[in-house]
C-alpha cells in the first residue's frame, strides 16, 4: 500500500478542508531536500512558502531552538525573558528599526501595524482619519482586518461584512494615490514585491512618489515585509533596493526558520505608538521561536551570505533564460516569478509535474514561483532546474 494514503485518509477525514493539497505525506527534511512517507525524495524551490529560510532542520539552527525547548519553552508576555530581548536586539539593530512586536503569523504582525497606524492617527489627530491605502492585487493575509486590507475581489467574498477603511490604489499609478490620499488617509500600506498577487515588483517612481507624498502629509508607510523580508530578495529588507524604511515593516515567513512567528518593527515615529494594554499576543515572542530566530538573523546578515544569495539570484536567472519555454521572469532576490511562453501552459499543471519528478515549486496566479531556501547549493539548484526546464520544454 501506498504509505501517504494513511495519512490522507486522515486528513481527510480530520482536517479541514480549506486547503488543495498535492497528495504528499512530508516525513522528513535535510538541507533543501524533503521525504514523503514512501521515501520518495524532493528538491524544494518552494521552501515551505519561504519559511524554511535555511533549508530543512539545519543543524545550528536546531541546535538553538532544541537547547531552548529543553530550557525555556513559553512563558506569559507577564515577564521578561533574555531569548526575546537579545533577538529584538538583533532584529532591531540589523534593519535600522528602533522596536518590535512580536506575534505568531503575517496576518498578526500585519494586524499589530494597522492597529498602530490608526492609533498613531487617533493620538496626534483624533476620529477620522482611520482610512488606509492598501494597493490593488496586494495580499495581506487571512485575518478579517488583513482579508479587508487585500487588495483582491477574489478573497472578498462569503464573510461579510468585512471591515471598513481601506481604500484600495492602482499599484504604480501616482495619479490614482494621490487621488485618494486625502485627510481621512492614516497610512499606506505595500509590498515592495507583490507575492501572492504574482511576484511583482513595484516601480521605484511609485516607491518615491508613496514615501515623498506621505511625508508630506504625516501619513505612515507600511511595508508589508512578511514575504520579501529577512533576505529574501537579496537584501535584509527588501526597502534597501529602494532605499527606503518604512515607518512600519511587517515580518513573518522566514523569520524564524520555520517556526511560527511574526514581527512588527517600529521607528523613532511609530516606536511608542502602542502602550500598556493596547495590544497583546500570548504566546507572542515565544522563546522557541527566538531562539530560531536568532539563529537565522545571525545568519543571514553574517558574513558574504546575502552576496550569495544576489549570486545564486542571478545564477538561476541565467539558467532559466536560457530556456526557450522561459517568457519572462520577475521578482527580486530568490523571489522569482516564471512567465511561460506558452500561455496555454498553466502553473499549477507545471507545479503538479514537477511534483510528480520530485521537484517542489510555488505558483502565483498565472506564474510558476520559486521561493528557494537562502543557503541552497547550486548542485541543488542545478538538480532542480534542470528538472523544472525539462517540464516547461515538453
Ligand atoms: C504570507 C503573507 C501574509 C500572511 O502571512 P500568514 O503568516 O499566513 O498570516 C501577509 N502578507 C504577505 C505579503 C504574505 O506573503
Amino acid at each position: 500500500m501506498n504509505n501517504n494514503e494513511n495519512t490522507i485518509k486522515k486528513f481527510d477525514d480530520y482536517v479541514a478542508h480549506s486547503y488543495g493539497r498535492y497528495p504528499l505525506a512530508m516525513k522528513s527534511g535535510q538541507n533543501r531536500q524533503c521525504i514523503d512517507e514512501n521515501n520518495m525524495k524532493y528538491i524544494d524551490l518552494g521552501s515551505g512558502i519561504g519559511c524554511n529560510c535555511l533549508g530543512y532542520c539545519d543543524e545550528q539552527w536546531a541546535d538553538a531552538v532544541c537547547t531552548q525547548v529543553r530550557t525555556l519553552q513559553h512563558t506569559s508576555n507577564y515577564y521578561y525573558t533574555e531569548v526575546q530581548a537579545e533577538f529584538a536586539e538583533k532584529l532591531c539593530k540589523s534593519t535600522g528599526y528602533e522596536s518590535v512586536f512580536f506575534g505568531n503569523s503575517g496576518a498578526e504582525a500585519n494586524e499589530c501595524a494597522i492597529k498602530t497606524a490608526r492609533k498613531y492617527s487617533f493620538d496626534k489627530y483624533g476620529k477620522g482619519r482611520h482610512n488606509i491605502i492598501t494597493l490593488v492585487n496586494s495580499f495581506h493575509g487571512r485575518t478579517m482586518a488583513t482579508l479587508s486590507a487585500t487588495g483582491q475581489d477574489v478573497f472578498h467574498n462569503y464573510f461579510f461584512p468585512f471591515l471598513e477603511g481601506f481604500i484600495n490604489v492602482e499599484a504604480n499609478n501616482t495619479d490614482d494615490l494621490k487621488a485618494k490620499l486625502d485627510d481621512t488617509v492614516c497610512a499606506v500600506m505595500l509590498e515592495y514585491v507583490q507575492g501572492e498577487g504574482g511576484v511583482i515588483a513595484l516601480d521605484q517612481e511609485f516607491v518615491d512618489a508613496v514615501f515623498e507624498l506621505c511625508a508630506e502629509k504625516d501619513i505612515l508607510v507600511i511595508a508589508d515585509e512578511v514575504q520579501t523580508g529577512i533576505g529574501r530578495t537579496g537584501k535584509l529588507l527588501a526597502g534597501e533596493w529602494y532605499g527606503k524604511k518604512a515607518d512600519i515593516t511587517t515580518l513573518a515567513k522566514g523569520i524564524a526558520g520555520g517556526i511560527p512567528m511574526g514581527a512588527c518593527l517600529f521607528s523613532s515615529k511609530t516606536k511608542d505608538v502602542l502602550t500598556a494594554g493596547t495590544h497583546g499576543s500570548t504566546f507572542g515572542g515565544n522563546p522557541i521561536a527566538c531562539a530560531g530566530g536568532i539563529v537565522v538573523i545571525d545568519r543571514i546578515t553574517g558574513g558574504d551570505f546575502l552576496d550569495e544569495v544576489n549570486k545564486k539570484a542571478s545564477y538561476i536567472k541565467t539558467k532559466l533564460e536560457e530556456s526557450s519555454a522561459v517568457k519572462s521572469l520577475s521578482g527580486k532576490g530568490l523571489m522569482i516569478g516564471i512567465t511561460l511562453s506558452d500561455e496555454s501552459k498553466k502553473a499549477a499543471d507545471i507545479a503538479k509535474k514537477a511534483f510528480e519528478k520530485g521537484l517542489l515549486v510555488l505558483t502565483a496566479k498565472e506564474k510558476v514561483r520559486l521561493l528557494p531556501p537562502l543557503n541552497i547549493t547550486y548542485d541543488e539548484l542545478n538538480d532542480g532546474i534542470k528538472i523544472l526546464i525539462e517540464i516547461l520544454e515538453e
